[in-house]
């Protein structure tokens, strides 16, 4: 009895060959240099923001080089699966405009690299494994859980690295009868792949981002079909699918490091060429004296969810993570303006390879007031309006009683050189703006006065400012002209430098008279711009108001 009966025994529904395979799936017929990407995360309902770094890292690589970028599903551990989650990632990939130029979604295959779903690869994989088994490469392992287990803690009592290898590795040499005689008697299995390296040897693996490392070898029998008939481990799926996908760099997170010697040999065996590996760092986060990993049990900014729902712009996501990505990011992007990010260079020596990289919130809400700030009033209306209608049922109501008076809103102190900053996401637009609306106006209770309190002052201001000096005609100056001519007539300093070399002779000043004006009209002590806001609100609108101060 041969290898070969062995592997007619386990996959006698197998009839394509691995050459088969090599065929249907050429040599991608690509410009000089260009690379192939993937995305694969496993389909766990979550967009983690570990994986969507990943994602921009694969389309930062093929962009400009004419490469294909393309999604897979990695869905073998079908316990995890969680429905709907394919789309979860697809529409996150869109709503950054990341999308793959190669992937699989609802019955569509866009791509002739397919299937991408790893549970319909399944004769591919078996083909392969069969051929591994016919060269001598794996065998079945029947190995029951308390076999494993007491393994486990022979190997500790005395010391020995664990794990199934070498001599511990029992099934490696059952004769192949035997082997057949158990798979009959219905006996439960998982494929081993047999490995021929040794662990007290090291060899050279370049990581895109370390550097050259040197690496023990692996000498593991691991399991790369999980049971019977049954799917493969990521580690297979990864030989097979990024073979047969002809991916020439694998963008994944720094926890798969451990398993490359796994993943060389796996290589080696067949003889095809190691993709280039970057091995991305574990997004950290500081919390008191201490640096964790980003949880998404514990931590909300961990899923990409948080940030759409949370109506930071887009560019400012991608922007922030584009500091983390590469240290030279944000010098490149103050020198060019103009440019998008996915005409910078991504450089793998440039990203921390060590201790993770950090998430700062803070930088993040800076980045994103930033973004905001430079909007066109359009593009923001927008923008806000897009995201009101899927998060926000108040905002987008007010919108549609009269975006023009909205956009007036939102035009305070924009398109100019010093735009205003005080709105960090979609979500903050309202606790900006509520006091132009009267209804939010009157739930308000508390009036944020300052050095004057005084109703009946309070009231002379007022009148006598809209009775002599206010006009809906006036420009910014005569405006502010008028409010200094206000505090003389009331006995207040117009000219600061007067006020303080003599304070007696004066009840107060301009900023004084000023915050009269904005509390009475805004109920806020710090607001953008008085002149426009009155400009908006109109003379009926500021009377009313006046009015109910008495
Ligand atoms: N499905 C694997 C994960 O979610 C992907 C690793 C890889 O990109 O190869 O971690």
């Amino acid at each position: 009895m041969t290898n070969k009966d062995l592997a007619d025994v386990i996959f006698p529904h197998i009839t394509k060959t691995v050459a088969d395979y090599e065929a249907m799936y050429p040599q991608r017929n690509l410009k000089e240099g260009a690379c192939v990407t993937r995305f694969a995360p496993s389909p766990t309902g979550f967009m983690h923001l570990g994986g969507f770094f990943q994602a921009i890292i694969d389309k930062l690589i093929v962009q400009n080089r004419d490469g294909i970028f393309y999604l897979r599903n990695e869905d073998t551990d079908q316990k995890r699966e969680v429905e709907g989650a394919t789309d979860l990632i697809m529409s996150t990939l869109n709503h950054y405009d990341i999308l793959p130029n190669e992937y699989q979604f609802k019955e569509k295959i866009v791509g002739n690299y397919g299937p991408y779903i790893q549970s319909e690869r399944k004769e591919i994989y078996q083909t392969f494994i069969k051929h591994f088994i016919e060269i001598g490469r794996a065998y079945p392992c029947f190995a029951t859980k308390e076999e494993l287990e007491e393994l486990r803690s022979a190997q500790e009592k005395i010391k020995a690295r664990t794990g199934y290898y070498g001599r511990y590795a029992r099934y490696r040499n059952l004769p192949i009868e035997e082997a057949i005689k158990k798979i009959e008697a219905g006996e439960s299995y998982v494929i081993r792949f047999k490995s021929m390296g040794d662990f007290e040897k090291k060899f050279k693996f370049m990581d895109e981002v370390r550097g050259l490392l040197y690496l023990p070898e692996n000498d593991e029998d691991f399991v790369i079909m999980k049971s019977e008939g049954g799917l493969p481990t990521y580690h297979f799926a990864h030989l097979v699918d990024d073979v047969l996908m002809r991916t020439t760099h694998v963008v994944r997170g720094e926890e798969w490091l451990s398993s490359v010697p796994k993943h060389v040999e796996l290589f080696e065996t067949f003889g095809y060429p190691i993709p280039k590996y970057i091995h991305t760092p574990l997004i950290v986060k500081k919390e008191e004296n201490s640096v964790r990993k980003l949880s998404k049990r514990k931590d909300p900014e961990a899923t990409m969810q948080y940030y759409e729902e949370n109506g930071y712009p887009k560019e400012a996501v991608i922007e922030y993570l584009m500091t983390i990505i590469n240290s030279n990011y944000e010098q490149w992007h103050t020198e060019n303006p103009d440019k998008k990010f996915l005409d910078f260079q991504f450089d793998p020596k440039k990203m921390s390879a060590t201790g993770g990289a950090l998430f700062d919130m803070d930088k993040l809400n800076n980045i994103s007031k930033n973004s905001i700030s430079k909007m066109t009033k359009e593009e923001l209306l927008e923008e806000s309006y897009a995201w009101a209608s899927k998060y926000n049922e108040q905002l987008k109501e007010i919108i549609d009683q009269d975006r023009n008076y909205y956009r007036a809103i939102l035009n305070i102190e924009r398109e100019s050189s010093k735009p205003r900053k005080d709105i960090t996401t979609y979500s903050d637009i309202l606790n900006n703006i509520w006091y132009m609306y009267d209804d939010l106006f009157e739930k308000e209770e508390t009036y944020e006065f300052m050095k004057i309190t005084d109703k009946e002052e309070i009231k002379k201001i007022t009148k006598t400012y809209m009775d002599k000096y206010f006009s809906v005609e006036d420009d910014k100056e005569t405006w502010f002209a008028k409010i200094k001519s206000l505090c003389d007539a009331l006995g207040y300093a117009s000219n600061m430098k007067e006020y303080k070399q003599n304070p007696e002779a004066y009840k107060g000043n301009v900023t004084d008279i000023s915050t009269v004006l904005r509390v009475a009209l805004t109920k806020k002590a710090q607001t953008p711009d008085l002149y426009e806001i009155m400009q908006i609100l109109g003379k009926d609108k500021m009377i009313e108001r006046f009015e109910k101060l008495s």
